[in-house]
Formats: structure tokens, sequence, C-alpha cells
């Protein structure tokens, strides 16, 4: 592994925001990894999957050729990022990412990236599983009520109309699923930096963070 850096924590908390500015300072790939669970859900449900149909999920994930460019998600050299914010595919992602074999698939991708180049991870098992041995490691979280905020801004600026009470659902229920599934649920790695970004500014979680980085 080379230089990696490792974000955890629920939707919402502010983690690609965060880990986009972190990655330019230090001049590291920025791998955002719910946008790969996402490309996933987007893909099988085009294709009128469901999460039972692991066969056919799991040959349709060997035929994806994920790259990424800056935040940027690239599919078979297709930009596929407006369409992973799709409401509809962020009530169904949890579902498709507690699948095993699409786990296993994924974590795999992922860690032969982090062979490859010095990276910044942000997800929900990069401290614990994907990056076990990351030198820096954070996990951000924000209350459910302020994560829900963030998100209907986010959603609203780009032109997507929805409903702060949805999207709040949507989190807890999305959280939910998320903390207690059986393979690599969402938690803190024992060694990971905990931030509660509910007061905080954006300025100030990455000057939290990189307080915490030693690089030259
Ligand atoms: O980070 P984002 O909200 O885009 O992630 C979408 C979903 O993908 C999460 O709610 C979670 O179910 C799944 N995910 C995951 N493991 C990761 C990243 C995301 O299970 N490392």
């Amino acid at each position: 592994m080379k230089l990696a850096v490792a974000i955890d924590g629920p939707a919402g908390a502010g983690k690609s925001t965060i880990a986009k500015l972190v990655a330019d300072k230090y001049n590291l790939m920025y791998i955002n990894t719910g946008a790969m669970y996402r490309a996933v859900a987007l893909k099988a449900v085009e294709k009128g999957l469901s999460p039972d149909n692991v066969d056919e999920i799991c040959s349709l994930i060997d035929k994806m050729k994920i790259k990424f460019n800056g935040d940027r998600l690239i599919l078979n050299d297709e930009d596929i990022t407006e369409k992973l914010s799709l409401p509809e595919i962020a009530g169904k992602v949890s579902h498709f990412a507690a699948i095993e074999r699409v786990r296993e698939k994924l974590v795999f991708q992922q860690q032969n990236i982090a062979e490859e180049h010095d990276v910044i991870m942000d997800g929900r098992d990069i401290g614990t599983v994907v990056l076990k041995k990351a030198p820096y490691k954070f996990y951000i979280t924000a209350s459910p009520e302020e994560r829900a905020q963030r998100r209907y801004n986010e959603l609203m600026e780009k032109g997507i109309l929805v409903d702060y009470n949805d999207i709040l659902n949507e989190i807890i229920k999305r959280d939910h699923i998320d903390t207690h599934r059986k393979i690599n649920p969402l938690k803190k790695a024992s060694d990971a930096v905990l931030i509660d970004t509910s007061n905080m500014t954006i300025s100030e979680v990455v000057e939290k963070i990189c307080s915490h980085i030693n690089i030259q």
C-alpha cells in the first residue's frame, strides 16, 4: 500500500466534500467508494435486477470498468456521476451494498487502486476493511437532521426537487441498514479519529484532518 487516508461515516456527513479538499491539498487520488456501490445499484436497477439476483449482479460487475476522474465516476467510458445522486438509487443502494459477493468484488477493486496510487478513500468500511493498515483514519459524523439538511441543500442546488422529511427518513433507514448488515457494517475503526461535524464548517473539518496528517 502506498500513502492512504481513510474516511468513513454515515450518509450526508460531508465525507466527499472534505475528502476532495484533502485530496487536492496532498495530491492524492480521491476514490468515492459510495459512488461505486451506487453505480452497481444503478446498472442493476436499469436491468430490472433485484438484490436477490446475486449471480446476475456479479456478472454485471465483472463487465463494469469503473474509473475515477477527480470526483467523476466513469463507467465503461460514460460519465454517470449525475445519475448516481438520483433519489431512487439512494433509496436502493444499501440493499445491493449488503450483498457479500458484491462487497468482495468492490473491496478487491478498491484495494487494487490503493496498491497503485496514493489515495484518499471515503465510504463505510475503509478504515475497518479496505485500508485496514492506513496510517490516517477518520470517522466523520453529524446528527441525522443536520445530514438531511445538507443532502437536501445539495440536491436542490443540483435542481433535483426533494422533500426534507423524505431525505431524513431515507438517511435514517440507510444508517440502520449500513450499521446492522452482517458483512462489513459501518463502524468507527478503533484507531480512527472521530470528528462530529454538526457545528463545524467545512474548512474547520479539513483543517482538523490536516492537523493529523504528516505528509511533506
Ligand atoms: O457514500 P454514499 O452515501 O454515496 O454511499 C451509498 C451507499 O453505499 C451507502 O449507504 C452504503 O450502503 C454503501 N456503501 C458501502 N460501503 C462503502 C461505501 C458505500 O456499503 N464503502
